[in-house]
């Protein structure tokens, strides 16, 4: 099938996929233009065609999209989180199905910085991948799912989470893991080996990002989120920047540098951004292909990471932490009452619950009841649909973007790319490690039923209505209206300061 990924990422050595940034109208009619450039760089196999890039409205992907394969270069689609629910992906994808585009990059995406709209966030990136996958094998649609992956994160929890996401997003039916930008050899050899090791079948492409000292500058805050330049690149990009050529040899020559340590790692294929040019393109390639016998030295140099932060092969064994007492009191309850077999007390439970929800005032009742009770405890939203035992006891409606499946790719040294607060994954994290059960984080969990929306999550439970892991809803009965997210206080008007981003990680 012409410019499907799949077909192409077996059958070419090492493909280049190509981002391509369409910001604004002026921005599109130049994408276009550099399309048809790009589509006569052989091992260039699609331009990857963003949406929501850097949390800035774009010009709709699919339109861009299908007039760059016009253009002669096969277009991979961005879908993203933050302005569709539910319905809306899929009526995208039935678009896309329609004028026979395929390839598909799927992303929580960026909160958004421009505009008055609230974002939706009905679905999370895994959530996502597993809506595609399956309107793949429902109408038998060839898909290919791009995923996003974060090595460049230097703090533990952060870290660690990136890649048992990754394991999620392989479960539910990603193609091709593509990973964030970064300038640091040993957190990309560090990624190959977590999915060698493991022996996940999915093929790696590394993020190739052509920086000038603007953007360095930017990222140096973590702004993108998700994207950080270390104090050592800033500085040596502020000094290449100083020759006649404004660095642009530089930047080019640590770009096929790049290249040439991910085929000496062994990745499928590079990603290339901070370029739209395919002169530059083609010179970081065939400057790659002369590098490669000496990608071991090159790795040397490319060594941009937090000389203090997280890596696994020198990271230490941790004192085991105590898990907070709410947590161990729940595990015990849960453990003596058993709620989850068909019991004594389940069965009374449920009969009281039913007639309970026969009783308009008793109902509401009940739920403000929950509520009550919830609220302090783990700042509950009364989404109708609890996970809180799948998450460690930690609320997903505290996050901002309401992820259930793991947290996005924004973080900042544990820090939200939203609000001042911790990641509320990092807590996730670390008492599933203190209660040794890691390996429960990597279930999926399904979109929460919007209809449920302050109703009461016990009367749920009991009477089946819900959605959790267990007793999966299908997405489409479990549209509603999409309910905006929460509105979002203390949110971040600034980059980090250096003493947050340093912060301790506690529990
Ligand atoms: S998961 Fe839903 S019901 Fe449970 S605490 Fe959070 S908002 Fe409340």
């Amino acid at each position: 099938m012409l410019g499907h990924l799949s077909e192409t990422i077996k059958s070419r050595r090492f493909p280049v996929i190509v981002e391509l940034v369409a910001a604004d109208l002026r921005r599109e009619a130049q994408v276009l233009e550099i399309a048809s450039h790009l589509a006569m760089v052989p091992d260039v196999v699609a331009g990857s065609v963003t949406s929501y890039a850097g949390g800035r409205f774009g010009q709709d992907p699919v339109r861009v999209g299908t007039a760059v394969r016009a253009r002669g270069l096969p277009p991979n689609i961005h879908l993203t989180c933050v302005n569709q629910d539910r319905a809306g992906i899929r009526k995208t994808l039935k678009a896309l199905r329609a004028l026979n585009i395929l390839n598909v990059f799927a992303l929580t995406g960026d909160w958004p910085t421009t505009g008055d709209a609230r974002p939706v966030f009905d679905l999370d990136s895994v959530m996502l991948i597993d809506v595609i996958a399956s309107m793949r094998a429902e109408h038998d649609v060839p898909f290919h799912i791009s995923v996003a992956v974060s090595p460049f994160k230097y703090a533990r929890e952060d870290c660690l989470y990136q890649y048992l996401k990754l394991e999620k997003k392989v479960a539910a039916g990603a193609n091709l893991a593509i990973t964030q930008v970064g300038w640091d050899a040993r957190k990309f050899a560090e990624l190959k080996r977590y999915v060698d090791e493991r022996g996940l079948s999915i093929p790696l492409m590394g993020n190739v990002y052509v920086l000038n000292p603007r953007t360095a500058e930017r990222m140096a805050t973590g702004n993108p989120p998700g994207c950080w330049v270390s104090p050592a690149l800033v500085e040596q990009i502020r000094r290449e920047s100083e020759q006649s050529d404004g660095g642009l040899h530089a930047r080019l020559e640590r770009a096929a540098e790049t290249v040439a340590v991910l085929k000496g790692l062994g990745y499928a294929g590079a990603y290339i951004g901070g370029t739209h040019d395919a002169a530059h393109v083609v010179r970081i390639l065939e400057r790659a292909a002369e590098l490669e016998p000496q990608w071991q030295e090159c790795a040397e140099r490319l060594q941009y990471g937090d000389p203090h932060g997280f890596y696994i092969d020198s990271a230490k064994p941790r004192p085991k932490r105590h898990l907070p007492m709410v947590v161990q009191t729940f595990d015990v309850l849960g453990r003596s009452f058993q709620l989850t077999q068909d019991t004594w007390l389940r069965r009374q439970l449920t009969t009281m619950f039913a007639w309970i929800d026969r009783r308009p005032g008793l109902r509401e009742l009940t739920e403000r009841f929950e509520y009550w009770i919830k609220r302090p405890l783990f700042g509950c939203e009364a989404c109708g649909n609890c996970v809180l035992d799948r998450m460690e006891y930690v609320c997903p409606q505290t996050c901002p973007k309401q992820m259930r499946n793991g947290p996005c790719g924004g973080t900042l040294n544990t820090r939200c790319e939203v609000v001042e607060q911790e990641c509320i994954w990092v807590s996730v994290y670390q008492r599933a490690e203190a209660a040794s059960r890691i390996p429960d984080l990597k279930t999926f969990i399904p979109p929460p039923d919007r209809r449920l929306t302050r109703t009461s999550s016990w009367i749920n439970y009991f009477l089946g209505r819900d959605s959790r892991p267990e007793h999966r809803r299908p997405v489409d009965a479990s549209t509603a209206p999409p309910e905006p997210v929460r509105e979002v206080r203390n949110q971040r008007t600034h980059p980090p300061s250096p003493s947050e981003q340093r912060r301790e990680v506690s529990v």
